[in-house]
């Protein structure tokens, strides 16, 4: 085996449907950068839908 650095597998795909973007073996998320933050964005603006309306 090699040195143990910190990556992750290669070859590893976003887990956004329909994205095929390859994941960076430094990326330890599940999706990759654009799709990290739409999820991310996604999520905080569903929280406050009773406060808007
Ligand atoms: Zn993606």
């Amino acid at each position: 085996m090699a040195k143990t650095l910190k990556t992750s597998a290669s070859g590893r795909k976003c887990a956004f449907p329909h994205c095929n973007r390859l994941l960076s073996i430094y990326n330890h998320g599940t999706y990759c950068r654009i799709h990290r933050d739409r999820v991310a964005q996604a999520r905080m603006s569903k929280a406050p839908y009773h406060h808007v309306l």
